[in-house]
């Protein structure tokens, strides 16, 4: 154990085009759909005893576009249809704010470490942006991109690890551990 190959403990994943499919600013839950396959992933995570979370910017709040209370909502849908999610951190900021918690800054990487019990290097970070493969970056954990058609191609291509899709990036991480590895002796 203890090497750049094992799994990690826990990935983090962006919200809007990572999980779920992006709806811009989106406030209302009835709009919420899983991204394909979502779901599958998320179930075998859990069952390896991996822990999911969630980080997401929304400076749709900042922008006085939404509500928090909206974002919260959404937050719920999101965890009603994917989760439970052991943390999920947003960031309510706009790039003016200059805070610590939007991607690409690390903030938000850390707080769920902190929730968690983990440090950094036994995390990885998921998503469809270089923001997000960015503040796994800073904040010292694994990152993976999940492009979508609208990821810039500049971000693609200074991407470290780069996958087709959720499961792909599983099995760039390593692969997801078979429920079976979980006995006495395994992830304490
Ligand atoms: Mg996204
Ligand atoms: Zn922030």
């Amino acid at each position: 154990m203890g090497n750049e190959t094992v799994f990690p403990r826990a990935v983090l994943f962006d919200r809007d085009d990572t999980l779920v499919v992006d709806v811009p600013y989106n406030g209302d839950p009835d709009l919420v759909r899983p991204v394909p396959g979502a779901g599958q992933v998320l179930q075998a995570l859990r069952a390896a005893g991996v822990r999911c979370g969630v980080i997401s910017n929304q400076s749709g709040i900042a922008r006085g576009l939404i509500s928090a209370e909206q974002v919260a909502a959404v937050n719920a849908r999101v965890s009603e249809l994917l989760g439970p999610f052991d943390t999920f951190q947003f960031c309510p900021h706009g790039p003016e704010d200059r805070c610590r918690c939007r991607k690409p800054a690390p903030g938000m990487v850390h707080r769920a470490c902190e929730e968690l019990g983990l440090e950094p290097w036994e995390v990885a970070v998921v998503g469809d942006i270089g923001a997000d493969v960015a503040a796994a970056k800073a904040a010292g954990a694994r990152g993976v991109l999940v492009p979508t058609a609208v990821t810039r191609p500049e971000e693609v291509r200074d991407a470290d690890l780069v996958a087709g899709s959720l499961a792909e990036a599983m099995r760039l991480l390593g692969g997801i551990p078979a429920p079976a590895d979980q006995g006495a002796g395994g992830r304490a």
